[in-house]
């Protein structure tokens, strides 16, 4: 595995979302759910250094408010473990409801 690769599977890996192995076609990686294996995207290797985990902390708003990621909520639950106040302000920004006051 190369070292971009090595660095793709890192930065998914903090949100719950597995690196598959090389698809039959081309330069692309399957990305599976961590919880459940369900496939939730696709992800090219022709990045530079350092732009996967950019990509990856960039989407963090997106899989905290469960818009990206699997439906079975895998990737919420870790981007609130990994960082609680941001998990919320990036579910309000976007309108997700966080469960509170009701
Ligand atoms: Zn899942």
């Amino acid at each position: 595995m190369s070292a971009i690769v090595e660095e793709i599977r890192q930065a998914y890996a903090t949100v719950g979302v597995v690196l598959d192995q090389r698809a039959t076609y081309g330069t692309y990686y399957r990305l599976l759910c961590g919880g459940c294996g369900r496939m939730v995207g696709n992800v090219g290797d022709r990045l530079l250094p350092g732009m996967a985990q950019a990509l990856v902390d960039g989407q963090f708003d997106l899989y905290a408010a469960g818009l990206l990621g699997c439906p079975c909520g895998h990737q919420q639950k870790r981007t609130q473990a990994l960082d609680a106040t941001r998990w919320r302000a990036g579910r309000e920004r976007l309108g997700v409801a966080t469960g509170a006051g009701r």
